[in-house]
């Protein structure tokens, strides 16, 4: 049976591993802190003492952690997967890091004789435990056969952009264009609160009205009912993809990225205030009234 290094298991990761043990794969399993592996453990996962160990003899490593800094440490930190995974290895990374990092991690990982596969996702926790998510994959065609069966039980879509990075670009493109929608909306629902709107009407009309995408539909109705339990995706996620996403943006393009920076503004604030909060409660900080002067 193919042996599986499963790192990173927090609300995505967690349940990305456990569709892994289901798939039948031997899985080890690493997490900063132990745990959340607790129940992987009771289900046929072996709990590796570092991501290095987990990468022994593994046939592919799989990460799915925070960010940039996170990625960099288990996959090449002292006791990083990356140490110790053997030539041919599959190194599947999945977090949703930086283009920059994206590539300086590929080239390590070739340079180790590994193959590098560009994996960020798309899809809220559950969509995680039940093997619903998309995948944004970058990598020459030949790999990404390759990674195919660690793949399949994790997703119900691959998107195959092009070579390494490519997947990044897109998934940076994706949570940039969330971000901005998420904060326009929260200044939208604010300006109704404020000058005294339905806001029951208001709910209905977001929802059904032309400007009625995914991340309105769902944050709209959060927002309005103040309801931000069971926080998928946090403030401070979402700050990091949109500041990747700006950083990428500024790297191409002449005219400077105005939407974007504007969303990251209205991050750093969402972040400041909380930034484990979910990333609609923002709305608690737009949606105050004006002081009377
Ligand atoms: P999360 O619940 O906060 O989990 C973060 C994971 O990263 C945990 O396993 C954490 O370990 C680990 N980690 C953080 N800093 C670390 C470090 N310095 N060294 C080693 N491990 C570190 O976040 P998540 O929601 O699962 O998101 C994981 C990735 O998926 C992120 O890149 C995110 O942008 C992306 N993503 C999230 C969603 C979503 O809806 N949540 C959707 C698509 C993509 P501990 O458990 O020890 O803290």
């Amino acid at each position: 049976m193919p042996r599986v290094a499963f790192i990173g298991l927090g609300r995505m990761g967690h349940g990305m591993a456990g569709r892994t043990i289901e798939a039948g794969f031997d899985v080890s399993v690493w997490n900063r802190s132990r745990v959340k592996a607790d129940d992987l453990i009771a289900r046929g996962a072996r709990w590796a003492t570092s991501p290095a160990d987990a990468a022994i003899d593994a046939d592919a490593v799989m990460t799915m952690v925070a960010d940039d800094e996170a990625s960099q440490s288990v996959w090449l930190g002292k006791d990083g997967a990356g140490t110790t995974a053997k030539p041919g290895t599959l190194a599947i990374e999945c977090s949703t890091v930086s283009h920059a990092h994206a590539l300086e991690l590929a080239r390590e990982m070739r340079e180790r004789g590994l193959i590098y596969i560009d994996c960020p996702v798309t899809g809220l926790p559950d969509a995680a435990a039940n093997g619903k998510l998309t995948l944004l994959v970058g990598a020459e065609s030949a790999d990404l056969e390759r990674a195919r069966p660690y793949l399949a039980p994790l997703s119900t879509t691959i998107r195959h952009f092009g070579g390494v990075g490519s997947g990044t670009v897109f998934k940076l493109i994706n949570n940039l264009m969330g971000a901005v929608q998420i904060a326009s909306l929260a200044e939208g629902v604010a300006i109704a609160e404020q000058a005294g709107l339905d806001m029951t009407v208001v709910a209905e009309s977001l929802a059904t009205g032309a400007v009625a995408s995914p991340q309105v539909i769902r944050h709209s109705r959060r927002m309005i009912a103040r309801d931000f339990a069971g926080a998928s995706f946090t403030a401070a996620l979402r700050h990091k993809d949109a500041a990747y996403a700006v950083a990428l943006a500024e790297s191409l393009l002449a005219a400077p990225p105005v939407m974007g920076r504007a969303a990251v503004a209205a991050y750093d604030l969402a972040k400041e205030a909380g930034p484990d909060d979910d990333e609609g409660k923002m709305i608690e900080i737009v949606s105050r009234p004006k002081p009377a002067t």
